[in-house]
């Protein structure tokens, strides 16, 4: 199956579509992950992007509709795929339905003061990508990965300003996707507010997984 998760920021995007392509066996891809493994690697791709990505603004249309075209012309994407971050924008959109034939595009909707709420409470472990929450899921030591001990960090795009800004960038440039899709008859809608298990039956039923 061909999908796109769509949402905001912090709707759990990311953490469904990792559950869905195991139990599907089929990849997740996630824009945001190619180009923070990028950054992390300090190749020509990650110093391109990085301040972009700091500031919580949208890495160019071109470089990234390239990038998605590459991944999902590779073998283990022909049977199907999750998109978790793309498509962003319309033309990004109009880029896709040119490229493949989407099965599913799945709403994830959440309001903004739960985004600000879930993101500004994210803390990383840089070495595994280990993620807490400061309050709904905290490590076992404040401020330590509970494997290795090791510090955990805020990314920058997780800080205050960012977060404003990401919501800002969502709203105006990605949200219109949602009548793009629906008015193709694509768009199914799922409310992302409850715990992390109960998004995640809702989502199965909803692919009959
Ligand atoms: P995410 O992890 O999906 O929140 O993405 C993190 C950041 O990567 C975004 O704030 C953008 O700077 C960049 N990014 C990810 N996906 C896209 C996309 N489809 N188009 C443009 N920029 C993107």
């Amino acid at each position: 199956m061909k999908m796109v998760f769509l949402g905001p920021p912090g709707a759990g995007k990311g953490t469904m579509a990792v559950r869905v392509a195991e139990e599907a066996g089929i990849p997740h891809i996630s824009t945001g992950d190619i180009f923070r493994f990028n950054i992390k690697n300090q190749t020509e791709l990650g110093t391109r992007v990085k301040a972009i990505l700091d500031s919580g603004e949208l890495v160019p249309d071109s470089l990234t509709i390239e990038l998605v075209q590459d991944r999902i012309s590779k073998d283990d994407a022909q049977s199907g795929f999750i998109l978790d971050g793309f498509p962003r924008t319309i033309p990004q959109a109009d880029a896709l339905s040119s490229m493949t034939t989407l099965d599913r595009v799945i709403n994830f909707e959440l309001n903004d003061e739960e985004v600000v709420r879930r993101l500004s409470g994210r803390r990383v472990h840089p070495g595994s990508g280990r993620t807490y929450h400061v309050l709904f899921s905290p490590p076992r030591v404040e401020g330590k990965d509970d494997a290795t001990g090791e510090d955990l960090v805020q990314r920058e795009d997780d800080k205050e300003d960012a977060i404003k800004n990401r919501l800002r960038v969502y709203r105006e440039q990605t949200e219109p996707l949602i009548q793009y899709y629906r008015s193709r008859d694509m768009l199914v809608d799922l409310d992302s507010s409850p715990a992390p298990d109960t998004v995640y039956a809702a989502l199965k039923a909803l692919l009959n997984l």
